[in-house]
Parts: structure tokens; C-alpha cells; sequence
């Protein structure tokens, strides 16, 4: 990125003073932390929060499709039986305004949702996305409650937080359900921080199997959201190319990182060292936000990558240290993709343990 296309882009260079510990020089590891910093740290840092809600699992997708409600207590599941659970704060959903989905989807797709699922339609016409008579429901209080997770660590009453929502977001583009996805779950909170709580800049990472077509679709010229994709190439949706880096005020702030098939914890992490860490440097961003895909674990059932579970680990605490660095340590997880159950959970708890 150039000094030209880093302004466009609403990067400040040389007006922070960095901290001492986080993020050091662009494509360099992250420094440990001294025990005695942890341990203060630890003491006095708020909870992680979870956020879920009953109505995720009324979202039937029906037998045999991948993306079906076991996702969610599976990951609950783990989360128990490990001991996890009791350290987490619960957050409360809720369901999103029209306006707040209106700030990622287009008002026409909107009402093509309403009126596929009021009519009974078992998927929406838009594409691959199968849907129910619930599903509405389902996809307004996953917006709704990723904002209420984003209110609660604004706010300091988390840290941070994880959300286990259905139906995923990252494929929908502004005019465009597919791949599971109904509505955009992770750009509605990006708008949302932007509106609600006055922030300028807001990283999202995806570290999901698949590339988030519809996140970087939303935010492709817009400069004030930076969008970082790792995925495997090729594979659906198609998109993620390396050459897709933003256009206008976005040039710039769409980065991706296709990954060969059979790719694991080595390449991913170098991606995020390499490419992640610099480019966030530069962008300091004021909020971060991961669309967290455990398809990219070993063994899952659609994806090819080969992320252990130690590898979702370090992921997060690459990102948990740029947020700590320039976001305060605001940050929100929001669940994307994951097919293999048993997988998914453990990725997923392997994940929330290193947000605390
Ligand atoms: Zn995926």
C-alpha cells in the first residue's frame, strides 16, 4: 500500500505513540508479554462474553445440509464440559432495527426476504440459501445481537466476545443472499460501531474457509473498513484474489490471502504475519472484528485447510494483540462457517480461551 492509497484510506501515520507490547514492527512476530503485565492484566481486565440465542437453532436447514443447529449446542457443549463456560459473561440478543440492516443490505433484498420466507419458500430466490418459516426471525436477531455484543464491549462491561450465530453473513452481499448467509451479520456491526458509537475505523478479519465475497462486496470502496480474508483458492464462492485489493477510497483496504489446498497452521499464520500485521499498523484500527470460520480446521467436511486447533489459538491471539495495540482490545468473534461438529467445537473453544 502506498503513502497515497494509506491516506485514502484513513490511515494516520505518526500521530500514535505505540505501546511497548503488541504488535512490533510490520511483519515481525508479537513480543511476549512479561508474567507480571498478564497477571495485572488479568486481574483487572472484564470478562469474555458469549452471546447465542434460542432462535439461532430455529433456523432449519433441514437434513443433511451442513449448516444445521447442532453447530451451535456443539460448540455450547464443548464450551460446558471444558470449564470454559463459567468464565464467560453472558450477553443478551436482540433483535436488529430495519435501519441497522439497512446499513449492510439493500432496502430491495430486505423485502425479497421478507416476502421469500412469507411465502413459504424453502430457499431464498437469490440463491443457495436454504431457508424456513423461522428464518426471518433467525437472521434479525443474528444482526441484532452481534450489535448487542458490540454494545457490551463498547461499553466495558466485556472485554470482548464471542457470538454463535445462525445464519452466517459473509457471503451476502449488499443485493445478495447465498452460501448460507441471509444477512450480513459482521458489516452490519462495522456500520453499526461506525453510527452508534462514533468510531472511524474498523478492521474485519475472516479466517474462514471460504472468502467472504459479501463483506468485501460491502465494503470494496469504502476505505474506512479494512477487510482482511485468508481462505482456500480456488473454491467457492470464486472471489479472494490477491489483485482484489479495493477500489476508490477502498483501494487499498481489501486484502487477501488465497491459500493452496491443503494449506495449515504455517501458511495461515505466515499470512497473517506478513500481510495482517503491517496492514494494520498502518490502518490502526479503532475496532476489530473476526468472522470466525472453523471450516478451515482440519477434517472439516467442506473445507480443505489443515488449521489445528493450536492454530485457531495463535490466530486469535495475533488478533487479540492488534486490537490490544490500537483498539483498546475491542474486539468481537462472530461465527461464520465450521462443518465438522466435533471439530467446530473444539476450534471454536480452542478460540475463546485465547480471547481471555
Ligand atoms: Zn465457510
Amino acid at each position: 500500500m502506498s503513502m497515497q492509497e494509506a491516506e485514502r484510506c484513513g490511515i494516520r501515520i505518526g500521530r500514535r505513540r505505540f505501546l511497548t507490547v503488541g504488535v512490533a514492527a510490520a511483519g515481525a512476530a508479537i513480543l511476549p508479554r512479561s508474567a507480571a503485565k498478564a497477571t495485572e492484566e488479568t486481574e483487572m481486565k472484564p470478562p469474555v462474553g458469549f452471546m447465542t440465542d434460542p432462535i439461532y437453532l430455529r433456523h432449519i436447514t433441514g437434513d443433511g445440509h451442513p449448516e444445521h443447529p447442532q453447530r451451535l449446542t456443539a460448540i455450547i457443549d464443548q464450551l460446558k464440559k471444558s470449564g470454559v463456560w463459567k468464565s464467560l459473561q453472558q450477553i443478551p440478543a436482540r433483535d436488529a432495527t430495519m435501519d441497522q440492516i439497512r446499513a449492510a443490505q439493500d432496502e430491495k433484498y430486505i423485502q425479497t426476504v421478507i416476502r421469500d420466507v412469507k411465502e413459504g419458500r424453502t430457499g431464498l430466490s437469490t440463491g443457495d440459501t436454504v431457508i424456513c418459516s423461522d428464518s426471518l426471525a433467525a437472521a434479525i436477531r443474528a444482526v441484532g445481537g452481534v450489535l448487542a455484543a458490540g454494545d457490551a464491549v463498547m461499553s466495558g462491561k466485556v472485554a470482548s466476545a464471542f457470538c454463535a450465530v445462525r445464519p452466517p453473513g459473509h457471503h451476502a452481499t449488499r443485493s445478495r443472499g447465498m452460501g448460507f448467509c441471509i444477512f450480513n451479520n459482521v458489516a452490519a456491526l462495522a456500520r453499526y460501531l461506525q453510527k452508534q458509537h462514533k468510531l472511524s475505523r474498523v478492521l474485519i478479519v475472516d479466517w474462514d474457509v471460504h472468502h467472504g465475497n459479501g463483506t468485501q462486496d460491502i465494503f470494496y470502496e469504502d476505505g474506512s473498513v479494512m477487510y482482511f480474508s485468508t481462505h482456500q483458492h480456488p473454491m467457492y464462492p470464486g472471489t479472494g484474489l490477491p489483485e482484489e485489493i479495493g477500489s476508490g477510497k477502498g483501494k487499498g483496504c481489501i486484502i487477501n490471502c488465497p491459500l493452496a489446498r491443503g494449506s495449515g497452521d504455517r501458511e495461515i499464520l505466515a499470512a497473517f504475519d506478513e500481510q495482517l500485521l503491517p496492514a494494520a499498523k498502518k490502518f490502526k484500527p479503532e475496532f476489530v472484528i473476526i468472522s470466525a470460520g472453523f471450516d478451515a480446521r482440519q477434517q472439516d467436511s467442506l473445507g480443505g485447510l489443515n488449521v489445528t486447533d493450536s492454530g485457531f489459538a495463535q490466530l486469535t491471539e495475533r488478533v487479540v494483540a492488534i486490537a490490544n495495540e490500537f483498539s483498546g482490545g475491542k474486539l468481537v468473534s462472530v461465527l461464520e462457517g465450521g462443518y465438522n461438529l466435533a471439530g467446530l467445537a473444539l476450534a471454536a473453544e480452542s478460540h475463546v480461551r485465547a480471547m481471555s
